[in-house]
């Protein structure tokens, strides 16, 4: 499997590029390598960003350390990772970050000189980036933390709950409509985080804790393209209820849209998906990648992607 992919790679490697992988399933249509490939070329690196993608019938079968291996013979840099390999992929690595070890999930593998593998998560990163911007410490006006909801308590979520909870938070409540997840998620968050009461449930008393919560996060797919709609009654919403979004094709979401008819404030999950990309590419090029830049290059990403589907439509 991916042949053709490490030859590309060794190819590029020997013109002296910068070479990278995205390993994933259903990843054709992601934005990460454009974003990464043009920012890298504003920045005059020769940058090339491959996708490998896993079919569904080899998800269980595939052997990630040899994929890490002829990636890293092929001479390049770095994978990121992303579902359903986010955890796996942590048995064949040979150092974590201290976050992608707490979190249990690595999105960006980077080969150092030595050649060993070294696993980050980016995720977390990038959401609490965002944020610190647009509503925390460097925003003009930050956010009220003192008790916030999450709703969504998977592979995002996880990733955003982490970002949360580092950013300080009094009370925090994750709700999932499968509340062992949501039970898992708390109790491996509970030791990192011992200041914070932290609690969990299932969707049925999701309006009760929202009506005493500052802030919303949403991290389930509740909002995409292909899972339209809102994952909590509109009633939940107020102006004074800040909401954080993690969907981000469309980039409004339904979610976003009503938080925003009623005077809400909000932010967008294109902000995450732009800031993993900087810190993963800073990471692979070892450059400090322009995040306005990146930003404005993924509007128009999602932009001509709408204006696709409009024509399919
Ligand atoms: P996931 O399947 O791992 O987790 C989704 C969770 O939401 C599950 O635990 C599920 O039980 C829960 N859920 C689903 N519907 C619900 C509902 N109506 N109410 C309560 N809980 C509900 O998925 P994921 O990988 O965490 O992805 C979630 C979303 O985050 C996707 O839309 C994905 O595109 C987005 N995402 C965005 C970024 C970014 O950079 N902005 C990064 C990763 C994922």
């Amino acid at each position: 499997m991916f042949d053709s992919e490490f030859a590309t790679a060794t190819t590029q490697v020997t013109d002296g590029a910068v070479v990278c992988a995205l390993i994933g399933q259903g990843i054709t249509r992601s934005l990460t390598p454009p974003m990464h490939e043009r920012e890298a070329a504003a920045q005059g690196i020769d940058y090339t960003y491959l996708t490998l993608d896993v079919r569904s019938s080899a998800i269980d079968s595939i052997d990630l350390a040899d994929v890490l291996d002829r990636a890293r013979r092929a001479g390049m840099r770095g994978l990121n990772v992303t579902h359903p390999f986010k955890q796996r992929i942590i048995a064949h690595l040979d150092e974590l970050s201290p976050d992608a070890r707490r979190l249990g999930a690595v999105n960006t593998v980077v080969f150092d000189d030595a050649g060993r593998t070294v696993g980050h998560n980016t995720d977390w990163s990038g959401f609490a980036r965002n944020f610190d911007l647009h509503f925390g410490a460097e925003s003009r006006e930050p956010v009220s933390r003192t008790s916030v909801v999450q709703l969504g308590a998977g592979g995002a979520g996880s990733a955003v709950a982490y970002a949360m909870l580092s950013r300080g938070v009094d009370r925090f409540h994750l709700v999932d409509h499968d509340p062992t997840r949501a039970d898992t998620l708390a109790a491996t968050l509970r030791p990192m985080f011992a200041d914070v009461e932290i609690t969990a449930s299932g969707t049925a008393d999701a309006i009760d804790r929202i009506a005493d919560a500052d802030g919303l996060v949403h991290a389930t797919p509740i909002g995409m393209a292909a899972h339209p709609g809102m994952a909590i009654d509109a009633s939940a919403l107020r102006p004074d209820l800040w909401v954080a979004e993690v969907v981000y094709r469309p980039v409004v979401t339904e979610l976003i849209a009503t938080a925003r008819t009623i005077g809400a404030r909000t932010l967008t999950g294109d902000g995450m998906a732009v800031h993993q990309a900087v810190d993963a590419l800073a990471l692979f090029a070892g450059i400090e990648p322009d995040a306005d830049r990146m930003t404005r290059h993924i509007g128009e990403l999602i932009a001509a992607e709408d204006a696709g589907l409009r024509r399919s439509a």
